[in-house]
């Protein structure tokens, strides 16, 4: 049976504030945010799996330096990057997810992978770095990963914790990229990767690899891609716990995702949004933050991409 496919990516919530962007450079992350849903678009069209699309849409946001991902990665306190990522298929919950890793130029890919050639489920640091190496993943040195954006906002974070503040600029904290779609099949699929938070303490593993927090996805509810502040993410389950109140509760994806955006997370201090999509194509992109860089593509090939919160999107 055919389906109405669609496709959701973000480019996280760590959005430049209203005061701070510019023309230039809003102009910028939506042609970024678009370009990522026309490669996920692409292999969709074709009649091809979610699960390649939403892997296609990430590589082009790491690809992208405006990105908290791959080569826009922001740096640890130690001046290093460890970069998290996962992708899983709602038809049979696979996994592939990998943790504190830097020098593959897709960490996307190396969860894809681990995937599809692990008897396992979540490799970190090195032993996930050899397979990548092994199986002939392109790799990138340090420099490919440096942007000065993203340094000066590890020297200015490192600064006020110096002063004893904490920096309440999300472009400076944060960011991650992602991506959701359902394909002709109906077969849900998501993807998430992200350099974390700037000034991470070294070996810090947000909740964009964990699977059920950051990442999630099973035919029979949704597939959820979030952003934001990993660890309360992680403490409220947030993409399952979506996917849980669809099953057990019978909420639509509307429902659930809101009531978890809005409930659980903004009243926990877990500032930040998702994309998720369900078995229908049906897609949602709430936040509670003040933007969250995101677009969707449904079948017909409309392409739409937002920033912020008061724009009109679903
Ligand atoms: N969720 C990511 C993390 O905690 C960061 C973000 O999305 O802003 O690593």
């Amino acid at each position: 049976m055919t389906n109405r496919f669609s496709l959701a990516v973000h480019g996280g919530a760590g959005t430049i504030l209203r005061s701070q962007m510019t023309a230039e450079k809003e102009a910028a992350y939506h042609a970024g945010i678009e370009a990522a849903l026309k490669a996920g678009y692409a292999v969709l069209e074709k009649g091809g799996n979610s699960i390649d699309a939403v892997v296609e849409a990430v590589c082009a946001l790491e690809d992208n330096p405006l990105f908290n991902a791959g080569r826009g990665a922001v740096f640890t306190s130690d001046g290093k990057h460890e970069m998290d990522a996962a992708v899983m298929e709602g038809t049979n919950r696979n996994v592939g997810a990998v943790a504190g890793i830097q020098g593959p130029k897709n960490p996307v890919r190396v969860s894809r992978l681990i995937m599809d050639q692990s008897e396992h489920v979540f490799f970190s640091a090195d032993a996930a770095m050899k397979m990548a190496r092994d199986a002939g993943l392109a790799f990138e040195d340090a420099d490919y990963f440096h942007t000065d954006a993203r340094w000066n906002a590890l020297q200015e974070t490192l600064k006020l914790r110096a002063e004893g503040k904490e920096s309440d600029d999300p472009a400076r904290r944060h960011g991650t990229v992602g991506a959701v779609a359902c394909d002709a099949q109906g077969r849900v699929a998501a993807a998430t990767s992200t350099g974390g938070m700037t000034a991470k303490a070294p070996g810090r593993i947000g909740d964009s690899p964990v699977i059920g927090a950051g990442t999630f996805a099973d035919n029979q509810t949704c597939a959820v891609s979030a952003t934001g502040h990993g660890e309360v993410f992680i403490r409220y389950c947030a993409a399952h716990e979506i996917a849980a109140r669809m099953r057990h509760a019978g909420e639509s994806l509307e429902t659930a995702a809101h009531h978890v955006v809005m409930e659980d997370l903004a009243k926990n201090d877990g500032s930040g949004g998702l994309i998720a999509v369900d078995a229908k194509g049906n897609v949602v992109m709430p936040m509670n933050s003040e933007g969250m860089y995101r677009g969707v593509v449904t079948q017909e090939g409309r392409f739409e991409t937002f920033i912020y919160s008061d724009e009109e999107s679903a």
